[in-house]
């Protein structure tokens, strides 16, 4: 068999297992229709009036509807409306059959949602090629829904990756930014406290150097464990650098964030890092800001201030925490102020790279 004859042959399989609800409030209607669709391979169900039809089509939507106008009680053109208006329901094609000279009845079915009309008395070979043609569009409709729906869950999958950080699978910069905008914004409508903490492996250089990048990159993701495994379930949690990670945590006072610094701080000094080729330990350096602060109006102030503390963190020997504004800030502030020395990049990778994956 040539290939278009099979996929002829496929189609009109397809096609004929189609089910075609037959509505008419005349049995004798009913019945000649019914034995035409079933000889031409179609499933048929049936209904006498408006009701019973809304009833079926609910239950089981039919791939198409052969609706009869004139109707007692419920008229075709309502049935039509009803159906079409419904939106739990899928496309389902509605050929109308009219008499002959009823223009208007054609109009109005056609503005109620009908799809096509036939004529009565009906003249099968057209009504055969009315069928086909209304059971082709159906088709059509249901891929278009179906690639609708792929596209719908591939757009998902790529805002997603978009927002991630491929490495360790936290938030990425991008995203964190955006997060910090939201829940700043947040805090500052309630008037909750608003905490945002930087952390930085110390001497992260040297793993590479020494274990190399793969073993730099299990550390990574160890340590994005640990953070996630640290913060609350509200908590925000992302890779802002090559090895600068920011923790975000609504509705805490700067004083408790410190705090979680310091655990967190204290988990990550005693944790053995492990890899294929062994094992490691390394400390990290903290900085912490928090909303309200008569200086802080705006979210970047408070990531500024946050990396501001993480950098005396880092000059003051390193393996600790230091709040913005305390004490110990302030003293080596001053004891800095009019240094020109260019500040150091503990953020970002050497290479400049901002949430690059690794490996
Ligand atoms: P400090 O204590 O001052 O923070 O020193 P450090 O060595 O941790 O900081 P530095 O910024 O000098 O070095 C950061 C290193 O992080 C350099 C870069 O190669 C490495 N790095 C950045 N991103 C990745 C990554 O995705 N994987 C791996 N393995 N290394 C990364
Ligand atoms: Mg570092
Ligand atoms: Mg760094």
């Amino acid at each position: 068999m040539p290939a278009d004859a099979t996929r002829g042959a496929a189609a009109a399989a397809m096609e004929s297992s189609s089910r075609i609800l037959i509505v008419d409030d005349h049995e004798d209607n009913i019945e000649v229709l019914k034995v035409r669709l079933e000889s031409w391979g179609y499933l048929t169900a049936s209904a006498y009036n408006g009701r019973d039809a809304l009833r079926l089509v609910e239950a089981q939507p039919p791939d198409l509807i052969l609706l009869d106008v004139m109707m007692p009680e419920m008229s075709g053109i309502e049935v039509a409306r009803r159906i079409k208006g419904n939106e739990a329901l899928p496309f389902i094609p509605i050929i109308m059959q009219t008499a002959l000279d009823s223009t208007d009845d054609k109009v109005e079915g056609l503005e109620a949602g009908a799809d096509d009309y036939i004529t009565k008395p009906i003249d099968f070979a057209e009504l055969k090629a009315r069928v086909r043609s209304m059971l082709r569009i159906k088709r059509l409709q249901e891929s278009l829904k179906e690639r609708e729906k792929e596209l719908l869950e591939v757009n998902e999958q790529l805002l997603l990756m978009s927002q991630t950080d491929a490495l360790t699978g936290l938030h990425n910069r991008r995203h964190l930014n955006e997060r910090i905008d939201e829940m700043f914004s947040h805090a500052k409508r309630l008037n909750e406290p608003f905490s945002l903490v930087m952390c930085d492996l110390d001497k992260f250089k040297s793993v590479n150097d020494t274990y190399g990048h793969q073993a730099g990159d299990e550390v990574l993701k160890q340590l994005a464990a640990i953070l996630t495994d640290e913060a609350r379930e509200i908590d925000r949690v992302g890779r802002y650098g090559g090895e600068e990670f920011m923790l975000l945590l609504p509705g805490t006072a700067v004083e408790a964030a410190v705090t979680f610094a310091e655990r967190v701080r204290k988990r990550i000094e005693g944790h053995t890092f492990s890899f294929p080729d062994g094992t490691l330990t390394r400390t990290s350096s903290f900085g912490v800001a928090g909303w309200p602060n008569p200086r802080i109006d705006e979210c970047d102030a408070l990531v500024r201030m946050a990396d501001d503390a993480l950098y005396v963190a880092k000059e003051t020997g390193r393996n600790r925490v230091v709040r913005f504004e305390s004490d110990e800030f302030n003293a080596h502030q001053a004891a800095h102020d009019g240094d020109n020395t260019p500040r150091p990049d503990f953020g970002e990778s050497s290479d400049g790279g901002l949430a690059v994956a690794g490996g």
